[in-house]
C-alpha cells in the first residue's frame, strides 16, 4: 500500500486532504513562499499523530509539522523544491486539557490557538504572558517550535521561559511524555529543551505544559515620542530605575513604519508627529492610580531632561487598544506595501542605536530608492529591520534573489559586527537556512546536526527547514 492510502485507511473520514483543498495548508503568511504536499493530515489525538509519523518513517518519507502558519521563515508550509511531504497540521489538537491553579501551570494540546490559551488562564485569574500579533492565529505548538517572543519578553521572557513540560510524537513514531511540570528536575538531559526552537526538525509537539503567572490588576500605558533611538534608550533606563519589573513593554518604531501602518489602516490615525515614536507599558498588581502616577512622573521627568519630546497617556481601555493596535498592525502593513525585505536581529540593548544608524546608513548607500521601516521589542534589543521597496521600485529588479540576500547580508553584518544575532525570534525556517551555515561558529553548527541526526537519523522531520535538503528525505 503505498504512503496516501496508508493514511487514508489509517485515520479517520476528513482527517486527509489532498488536492485543491490543500491551497490554504500550502502558502505561507507572506504569500512568498509556495511548495506541494502529497496531503494535509489533521489528526485529532496524540495517538494520530503518532500513526502519521510512524506510517512516514516506515516510509522514509518527509514530514512538516504545521501550526497556525504565521512563522514569518516559511518553516511552516513545504519548500519550492524536493519531494512533497505530509503536512502534519495540528489545528484539531486544540483542547485545554487542565488548569492547576494551585501550581499556576495550564497544560493543553498543542494545537491550541495563542489567544485561546490567554483566555483560558484569565478566566482563573491567571496570565499567561506571550503575547504579539498573530495571538488569533499561531498555536502553541507554534510558538514553542518558534521560541516566540513577542512584546512581554522584557519582563517575563520568550516561550522557552514558559514551558515546563512537553509531550512530543519522535520520528520514529514513538511518544515521549515530559509534562511533570516541575519547577526542578535535574534528572540528567532536559530533554524539552532539544524541542523548543527546533521549528519541527526532531519532532510534534502534541502537548505542553505552561506555567501561568499573577494576572496584573492595572495598566499604565504611553504612546511616547523621541528625537532618535539613542533618547529612546535613555528612557528606557530611567524607566527600569523607577518602575523595575513593572515595565512589562518598550516598543519602538519610526515614523516611516508609523505612517505605512495608517495608510493601510483607514480607520487608524498617528497619536503624535515625531520621527521616532515609543509604545511603553506598566503592569502591576497594585492600584491604577498609583501606577498612573509613577508613569506620569517618569514621563515628567524625562521630558526635563529632554530624553522625550511628547507623550500621551492612554486614558481608558480603548485608547490603551488603539495604541497596541497601531503596533500590532506593523506586520500586515509591511505585507500590504510595495515589497519589504524583513530581517529580524537582535542586538545588546545598549548597541540598538548604534545598529539602527550603520544599518540605515549602510542600505541608503546600497539602495537609494528604498525606505527603512524599523518595529522593534527595543526593551529586549530585538530589531525588525525593515528594507521597503515601491511595487514599481521591485518589479524592475532583474534579480531579486540577488537583491533579497544582498540586502539581507548588509544588515545582518551590521548586527554581526555589534555582537548581535541574525534571527532573533523568527527561527531560521527555509528563508535563512544559508545566513546559518554562513555565520555560526562550525563547532556549533556541527553539534546542532549531531543532535539533528541522533533524534531524526532518517531526516524525515520538515525536511530543508534549517539545514537545507541535503540528506533529507524529501
Ligand atoms: C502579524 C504577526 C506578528 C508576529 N509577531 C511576532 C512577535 O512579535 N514575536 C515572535 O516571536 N514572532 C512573531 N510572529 C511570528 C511567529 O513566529 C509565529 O507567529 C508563531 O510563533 C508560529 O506559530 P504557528 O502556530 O503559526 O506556527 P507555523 O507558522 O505553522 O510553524 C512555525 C514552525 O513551527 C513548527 N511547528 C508548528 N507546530 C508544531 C508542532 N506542534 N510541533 C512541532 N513543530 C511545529 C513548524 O514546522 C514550523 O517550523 C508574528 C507573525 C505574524 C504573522
Amino acid at each position: 500500500m503505498d504512503l496516501l492510502a496508508k493514511l487514508l485507511s489509517d485515520l479517520p473520514a476528513g482527517a486527509v486532504l489532498t488536492g485543491e483543498d490543500m491551497t490554504g495548508y500550502l502558502q505561507d503568511w507572506w504569500g512568498r513562499q509556495r511548495g506541494n504536499a502529497v496531503c494535509v493530515t489533521l489528526p485529532r489525538t496524540p495517538e494520530e499523530v503518532a500513526a502519521i509519523v510512524r506510517a512516514c518513517a516506515d516510509a522514509g518519507h518527509g514530514i512538516v509539522p504545521q501550526g497556525g502558519r504565521t512563522g514569518l521563515t516559511g518553516a511552516g508550509v513545504p519548500g519550492a523544491h524536493g519531494r512533497p511531504p505530509v503536512i502534519v497540521c495540528l489545528s484539531r489538537l486544540r483542547k485545554i486539557r487542565e488548569i492547576d491553579v494551585a501550581n499556576s501551570t495550564i497544560s493543553v494540546d498543542a494545537g491550541s490557538v495563542l489567544s485561546q490559551v490567554q483566555a483560558a488562564a484569565q478566566a482563573v485569574d491567571r496570565l499567561f504572558p506571550v503575547s504579539f500579533g498573530a495571538e488569533g492565529s499561531c498555536q502553541i505548538g507554534g510558538i514553542i517550535s518558534t521560541n516566540a517572543g513577542g512584546t512581554n519578553v522584557l519582563r517575563y521572557g520568550s516561550t522557552r521561559d514558559q514551558v515546563l513540560g512537553l509531550e512530543v510524537v519522535l520520528p520514529d513514531g514513538t511518544i515521549w511524555s515530559g509534562m511533570k511540570g516541575l519547577r526542578k528536575d535535574n534528572t540528567g538531559y532536559d530533554l524539552r529543551q532539544f524541542f523548543i526552537g527546533a521549528e519541527g526538525t526532531l519532532g510534534i509537539v502534541t502537548g505542553a505544559l505552561l506555567k501561568l503567572h499573577p494576572l496584573p490588576k492595572a495598566h499604565a500605558t504611553a504612546w511616547v515620542c523621541v528625537p532618535d533611538p539613542s533618547y529612546a534608550l535613555l528612557f528606557l533606563n530611567r524607566l527600569q530605575a523607577s518602575c523595575g519589573e513593572r515595565l512589562t513593554a518598550f516598543e519602538l518604531m519610526n515614523a516611516a513604519q508609523l505612517s505605512s501602518v495608517v495608510t493601510i489602516q483607514s480607520d487608524m490615525r498617528e497619536p503624535a508627529q515625531a520621527p521616532w515614536h515609543l509604545l511603553v507599558e506598566l503592569a502591576d498588581m497594585q492600584r491604577q492610580k498609583e501606577l498612573e502616577d509613577l508613569l506620569l512622573e517618569t514621563l515628567q521627568a524625562a521630558a526635563a531632561a529632554f530624553e522625550i519630546t511628547d507623550a500621551v497617556v492612554a486614558q481608558n481601555g480603548s485608547q490603551r487598544s488603539d495604541f497596541w493596535a497601531l503596533r500590532h498592525g506593523t506586520a500586515h502593513a509591511n505585507r500590504n506595501s510595495g515589497h519589504v525585505l524583513s530581517a529580524d536581529i537582535s542586538v545588546p540593548v545598549s548597541a540598538v542605536p548604534a545598529f539602527l544608524d550603520t544599518a540605515s546608513t549602510a542600505v541608503r548607500a546600497a539602495f537609494p530608492a528604498a525606505k527603512v521601516v524599523v518595529v522593534s521589542h527595543m526593551g529586549d534589543g530585538n530589531v525588525h529591520f525593515g528594507v521597503q521597496f515601491s511595487a514599481q521600485d521591485w518589479a524592475v529588479f532583474d534579480d531579486p534573489t540577488g537583491t533579497t540576500l544582498a540586502v539581507r547580508r548588509i544588515v545582518n553584518d551590521c548586527a554581526e559586527a555589534l555582537g548581535g544575532s541574525f534571527s532573533a525570534e523568527h527561527g531560521i525556517g527555509r528563508k535563512l537556512v544559508d545566513e546559518l551555515a554562513l555565520r555560526t561558529n562550525p563547532a556549533g553548527l556541527q553539534s546542532m546536526r549531531s543532535i539533528k541526526s541522533a533524534i531524526d537519523p532518517h531526516n524525515i522531520m520538515n525536511p530543508g527547514c534549517m539545514f537545507g535538503l541535503e540528506n533529507s528525505a524529501s
